[in-house]
């Protein structure tokens, strides 16, 4: 079976993180999407079309953004900070994807799974 081609990847990668919603680019079909958040920052999305059966699984380097993922500044870390502690939210001054944020006493963890940042995370790398 043929899988997804490189720009196809990228298109469904894109589409992910846009939307959480993807179709198949050959057909059309629902995708089946599994996100599994990996330890360090990583991640794994795992794509089936339900209609042509093409299964693959996806990470940061099927992104089209990727070259354009860097480090969190300490500038833009104390940004996102006063928007959760305030909003309850935010989206991610580097890819624009919302961050995942988790409170426990004293500590505010952010973390966005797109381009890999976190002010938890050192050497995080951004160019896989
Ligand atoms: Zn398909
Ligand atoms: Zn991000």
């Amino acid at each position: 079976m043929m899988s997804w081609s490189t720009e196809q990847k990228y298109q469904i990668v894109e589409q992910f993180w846009q939307n959480g919603v993807v179709r198949c680019p050959d057909d059309n079909g629902p995708l089946k999407l599994k996100l599994q958040k990996l330890h360090g920052g990583d991640y794994s999305l795992d794509a089936e079309c339900a209609v042509c059966g093409k299964r693959k699984e996806l990470r940061r380097g099927d992104d089209p953004q990727r070259h354009r993922f860097r480090p969190w500044t300490a500038h833009e870390v104390e940004r996102v900070t006063e928007s959760v502690v305030k909003m309850g939210a935010s989206h991610c001054p580097v890819c624009c994807s919302s961050i995942d944020w988790q409170g426990a006493p004293g500590v505010l963890l952010l973390r966005c799974f797109r381009c890999g940042n976190s002010n938890q995370w050192q050497n995080v790398s951004v160019t896989n």
